[in-house]
């Protein structure tokens, strides 16, 4: 019985934090389905973690081309088991599941609803709009609904299920199909990825330079174990690379800690942060709006702050 499919997200044999988010959200409608997704060998072995977070059944549809068909396997394989047995379809909200979603809902001729914060159980869910200034609810008809789950939106609860395991055979890729033909991942050093760092550092228009970012915001992150971001203006001007942006046309981050340098707290920036547990603000305008959601507000310029910051931390490690 299938009351609904959950993509699983994971990389490099581990299931990443928002798999959980994932099936915690789904639950609601019933027992989850988990697919997952990706080269030989990777989907048994998760197994054992999938049925303590909830998974009743488990998919493992696996190909030895996963990695040069790009988003092209998960939609073969939530497309063909959803048109075997339909039933509503989460993945995480960002660009890989934003993708996905948008060709499942063609080739279903279903609707998405995108950027979910909850998912209720007569399959309506809820948005969080206009950086979180409104809250909507929508539903979709249908047998397939697809909803992206906003990353950090959901606590994840385990819940333990039966976790059967299926393999599952991926229909072939077609000739007309895209294909990665050379693949070299960014050179991201020893932090973490921004969309699942605990702790996040973000510099704003007010680092002033892209040597700044080298000499105050990647050293405060580094003593930190943190990962670095940036908003929308210091991305403008070239500070640092785009796809470090934080807020509503960048990635979101939960982090347990975000710190922000030289932010000013505009609402398309906190809309990508403000689930964060706790925030600081470093910014030498008092009246600057980045404070009104900071639960540590720091009136002070950053040159002075930061390495004073930094010198600290190392202090107390
Ligand atoms: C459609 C749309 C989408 C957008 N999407 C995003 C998005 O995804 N992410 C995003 O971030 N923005 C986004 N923006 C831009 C957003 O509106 C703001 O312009 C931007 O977030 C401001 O960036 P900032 O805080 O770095 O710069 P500013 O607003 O200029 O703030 C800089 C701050 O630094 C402080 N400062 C300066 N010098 C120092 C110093 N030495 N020490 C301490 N503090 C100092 C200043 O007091 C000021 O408060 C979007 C805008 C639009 C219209």
């Amino acid at each position: 019985m299938t009351n609904a499919y959950v993509l699983v997200e994971h990389r490099e044999g581990a299931l990443l934090p928002a798999t959980a988010e994932l099936l915690t959200a789904a639950r609601v409608l019933g027992a989850v389905t988990a697919v997952v997704v990706g080269a030989p060998g990777v989907a048994e072995p998760l197994r054992e973690e999938l049925a303590s977070l909830g998974a009743a059944v488990i998919y493992g549809a696996e190909a030895a081309d996963y990695a040069e068909r790009v988003v092209l396997p998960e939609v073969d394989a939530l497309h063909a088991l959803a048109a075997q047995t339909p039933a509503p379809i989460v993945v995480a909200a960002g660009a890989h599941g934003n993708e996905i979603a948008g060709r499942l809902a063609a080739r279903l001729a279903s609707g998405v609803l995108t950027d979910v914060v909850e998912i209720l159980a007569d399959r309506s869910a809820k948005h969080s709009i206009f950086g979180d200034a409104y809250e909507v609810t929508a539903a979709v008809g249908g047998t397939s609904p697809i909803y992206t789950l906003r990353p950090g939106a959901v606590a994840a609860q385990p819940a333990p299920a039966a976790g059967a395991y299926v393999n599952f055979a991926l229909p072939a890729a077609s000739a007309k199909d895209v294909k990665v033909t050379k693949f070299a991942p960014a050179v991201q050093g020893s932090r973490p990825d921004l969309t699942q760092a605990k702790v996040v550092i973000a510099g704003g228009r007010g680092v002033e330079s892209p040597e700044n970012f080298s000499t105050l915001v990647e050293p405060l992150a580094d003593a930190l174990g943190g990962a670095v971001g940036a908003t929308r203006d210091a991305v403008d001007l070239g500070y640092y690379a785009p796809q470090y942006q934080i807020g509503q046309t960048g990635v979101t981050v939960s982090p347990d800690l975000y710190i922000g340098l030289g932010i000013s707290g505009a609402i398309q920036h906190t809309s990508g942060m403000q689930t964060a547990k706790k925030i600081v603000v470093v910014n030498n305008d008092e009246d600057a709006p980045f404070f009104q959601i900071a639960d540590l507000g720091v009136v002070g310029d950053i040159h002075e702050i930061t390495p004073l910051l930094i010198e600290e931390i190392n202090k107390r490690k």
